[in-house]
């Protein structure tokens, strides 16, 4: 069946969430030690600060879907880590938390220029199991569909979510591509819903799975000529 509509994937896709992830956590982490200059505060790093956010995450994983929530909640946790529980500063640090982590969102250099390409063509959406928000990151009007895990509570790699993703953007699964950097995830959650499957390498890793994804491409930038599109 012919490739009608492409799903992407969001974080270390498009956009490298870790780093903006990290940079906010750092400004969040300045705010904290000038207002609380302890040494336990003086001395936690950002690395700590995102073990406690991941471990959190784990245990609440398929009771607390919104990311938002979480990371709130993370804020608390890390100051009852550090000895100083204090549920209004946590809320004042996920406020400068949040300022950066959507305001300096940077996409990476070739996603305007593939999707530009690609858009009259194809039915373009996304499909993320972040809460990074297109219309903040310049993406505005470029997704016919948009489907978070956080808001139908499913995430890849489920099928499930795969064909939640083919239901809004109105086509069959079989006429879907997907793309996206993870394996496990986007790969082998595409494969098993019968959605085709890009794997964005961007760091040209080896792969050591099992996975075989459809197509691999180290830029988003070959992606129209796998679909028979000029390209670039
Ligand atoms: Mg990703």
């Amino acid at each position: 069946m012919q490739i009608s509509t492409i799903s992407f994937d969001g974080d270390m896709t498009l956009w490298d969430f870790r780093k903006v992830m990290r940079h906010s956590l750092k400004y969040t982490l300045v705010e904290l030690q000038r207002q609380v200059p302890t040494q336990r505060v003086l001395e936690l790093t950002v690395d700590e600060m995102v073990v406690i956010r991941n471990q959190f995450a784990g245990e609440v994983k398929g009771k607390i879907w919104n990311l938002e929530e979480i990371r709130l909640r993370a804020f608390e946790k890390t100051l009852e880590y550090v000895g100083c529980a204090d549920k209004e500063l946590a809320v004042h640090l996920n406020a400068i938390y949040r300022k950066h982590r959507f305001e300096d969102v940077e996409l990476y250099p070739d996603v305007i220029s593939t999707f530009d390409v690609l858009a009259p063509q194809f039915k373009l959406g996304l499909l993320s199991n972040g809460n990074t928000y297109p219309e903040r990151c310049g993406l505005e009007g470029y997704f016919a569909f948009v489907v978070f895990s956080q808001d139908v509570q499913i995430e890849k790699p489920n099928r499930r979510i795969f064909e939640i993703t083919a239901q809004r953007a109105g086509c069959e699964l079989a006429q879907m591509l997907h793309v996206g950097d993870s394996l496990e995830n986007d790969v082998a959650g595409a494969r098993n819903a019968g959605v085709s499957s890009v794997w964005l390498n961007r760091e040209s890793v080896p792969n050591d799975t099992e996975i075989r994804p459809d197509h691999e491409v180290t830029l988003l930038t070959e992606i129209p000529t796998i679909l028979g599109l000029g390209g670039k």
